[in-house]
């Protein structure tokens, strides 16, 4: 990986979410480019085993304003990656208030502080949104869907990213905010969670290594867009790197239908695992994929790890793990 700009005066990076999948990775870039982080999160779904040893971590929540005033007091972070939330889209369906509370107001929480901290400079600082491009744009005719597609989220969860995306928007016309918003397609990788909803390439991962047949739900036609976490990784150290702002998709262009994942997945584990048929899911996308052209034009980022590499080292973690 190339080297990016060295932090100036040490200036401290906040990640929110640092002990999650993605979050955790993107700390380790960070600190491996000498970045001093830190990282909130209150460990819901991440783990401490997923902390890198060279940062400092509150376990905290971002609904709690009062933690984040001191944590900003003391810590004063330049820049800020912004991770932590609820990602369960089935969750943010059954209960779509706790969903807002975390997604909206944790984060409307995180802004504020940033607003007013010490080190906050609209010259510099940078805030850089972990959104979602796979539940942002709601079922569309075109396809791979692009950022000017006016997005029409069919959850709570693409609801509360979008409208967070709103709010940066006005942050940024009024408080002279810069933000960037990553609209990641379906990230998957090492370390991704294979006990909740989400993260299909963990579950099928987990499954089969437990012998277990992976479930897919409908007719298993259904498409998304598959992207490496090292790919993420590096669109968020571009979007800090570069003089650049707004939203941007990061995602590979490309569908694959469960059905192909599944096979891929099997294949690699061997083979011998028959998969099983389960009703489909109410208000589930049929096709989602994402045109990240922008990206690579403004942002110089196109995803470098093709699906089949990927799954290998993603299948590779699990069979260490297990
Ligand atoms: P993850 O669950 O592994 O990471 C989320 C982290 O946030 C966890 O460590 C969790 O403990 C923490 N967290 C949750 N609620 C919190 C709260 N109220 N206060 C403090 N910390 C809290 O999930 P991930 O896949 O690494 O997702 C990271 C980000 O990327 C999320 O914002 C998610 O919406 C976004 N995203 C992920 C995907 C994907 O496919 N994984 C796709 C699109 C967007």
């Amino acid at each position: 990986m190339k080297s990016i700009q060295k932090p100036i005066n040490n200036q401290t990076i906040l990640v929110t979410g640092g002990a999650g999948f993605i979050g955790s990775h993107l700390v380790d870039r960070l600190v491996k480019e000498e970045y001093k982080v830190i990282i909130i999160d209150n460990l819901s779904t991440g783990t401490r085993k997923n902390l890198n040893p060279q940062t400092k971590f509150y376990k905290t929540d971002i609904k709690n304003k009062k933690a984040l005033t001191e944590i900003f007091k003391k810590e004063k972070p330049r820049h800020i990656f912004h991770l932590a939330a609820q990602i369960d889209l089935r969750k943010s369906v059954n209960d779509p208030v706790e969903d807002a509370k975390i997604n909206i107001l944790g984060s409307l929480n995180l802004v504020q502080c940033f607003l007013r901290s010490p080190n906050f400079n609209s010259r510099i600082s940078k805030f850089i949104f972990s959104s979602t491009g796979g539940a942002i744009y709601g079922d569309t005719e075109i396809i791979p869907t692009s950022e000017n597609f006016l997005a029409c989220p069919i959850s709570p969860y693409g609801i509360a990213k979008l409208s967070f995306e709103h709010y940066l928007d006005y942050y940024q016309k009024i408080f002279g905010l810069d933000f960037v918003s990553l609209r990641y397609a379906n990230v998957y990788g090492p370390r991704q969670n294979s006990k909740g909803e989400s993260g299909v390439v963990a579950i099928f991962c987990d499954r089969i290594l437990s012998k277990n047949k992976p479930i897919i739900y409908g007719n298993g036609r259904q498409t998304r867009d598959y992207v490496f976490v090292d790919d993420v990784v590096e669109a968020n150290i571009l979007s800090l790197q570069k003089k650049i702002k707004g939203v941007f998709n990061i995602g590979t262009g490309k569908e694959t239908s469960v059905i192909q994942l599944f096979q891929k997945i099997n294949k690699i584990f061997g083979g011998k695992i028959q998969k099983k048929h389960g009703p489909s899911k109410k208000g589930e996308q049929k096709r989602s994929c994402l045109d990240c052209r922008k990206a690579k034009k403004i942002l110089g980022w196109q995803n470098k790890v093709e699906l089949d590499e990927g799954l290998k080292k993603t299948a590779e973690w699990f069979r260490k793990k297990t």
